[in-house]
């Protein structure tokens, strides 16, 4: 299994010299199996430059796999070049919404003047949606398990196997706002024993202490997490937009002296093999 990291910022993209190495798009990351339908974790900015690649290829067909509706995960879906062709199909599974609405009609409403100028319904592609919650389902030969996770409004995170192989995306992830380490059974199921847990880490704990409900977690808990779950290899995520190269580097090195785990800060542009029992 092939993860590309195309958008790796939490909140709003960002630009500048300050953030040139790790990059500025938002949550996007790509699973690649040979012979599989291309999976997309998130449709945030970073999905712009996934699509690049595809653009003229016949019956385009990918899966998505959306954790949640917030900005920063579906701004890019509009910008996604294969949408433009009507032998394009993109399937999008994404959460149940509490309150009984349509993911579909929620993007539709979302997606059309004067907001955006084109409305998503004339696209040429088929976007098709799918509603789902704690669920354990296929993909092709992929294995997908979905789990409601810990955020601000219904939000999943998702573990994908194959041929004995496991990776993980949890994105947004609220710590206890008490800062306390504890796991939700959900999260758990997903993170257990996992070859590759792409994790929430936007805060450092001084800023947790003033944005312990903004749905996110700090380094510290994305590594106790990986390390109570027996991960092989964490990949910390959803940089904060204010935080700079310098500081993502200085901030993985100290994680990673002291972790039992494998640790890297994930960036646009890198991939991570992760190696399947055939393999
Ligand atoms: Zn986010
Ligand atoms: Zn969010």
């Amino acid at each position: 299994m092939n993860v590309t990291f195309h958008g790796v910022r939490g909140s709003t993209p960002c630009h500048g010299d300050d953030t040139r190495h790790f990059g500025g798009n938002t949550s996007c990351v790509s699973l690649r199996v040979p012979q599989q339908v291309p999976i997309i974790f998130d449709l945030g900015t970073g999905l712009r430059y996934f699509g690049k690649q595809f653009n003229g290829t016949p019956a385009f067909r990918a899966v998505c796999l959306l954790t949640h509706l917030h900005y920063d995960h579906t701004l890019g879906l509009p910008f996604f070049e294969p949408l433009l062709h009507s032998d394009t199909t993109l399937e999008i599974y994404g959460p149940k919404q509490a309150d009984g609405s349509s993911i579909r009609e929620l993007f539709l409403d979302k997606i059309k003047p004067p907001m955006f100028p084109v409305p998503l319904a004339d696209f040429a592609a088929r976007v098709i949606f799918h509603e789902i919650g704690d669920d354990d389902f296929a993909i092709g030969d992929l294995q997908i398990c979905s789990r409601f996770v810990p955020h601000i409004g219904p939000t999943l995170g998702f573990r994908v196997t194959h041929d004995g192989a496991s990776v993980t995306y949890l994105s947004d992830h609220q710590q206890p706002v008490g800062g306390e380490f504890t796991i939700s059974k959900g999260a758990h199921e997903l993170c257990q024993g996992a070859d590759l847990l792409i994790h929430d880490a936007q805060f450092t704990n001084e800023e947790f202490a003033g944005k312990s409900s903004w749905g996110h977690s700090t380094y510290a808990y994305a590594q106790w997490i990986a390390e109570t779950c027996e991960v092989k290899q964490l990949a910390l995520f959803h940089h904060d937009p204010s935080r700079t190269d310098a500081m993502l580097t200085e901030l993985t090195e100290k994680v990673a002296r002291t972790s039992k785990t494998r640790v890297v800060a994930a960036r646009e542009g890198e991939s991570i093999d992760v190696v399947t029992c055939s393999a």
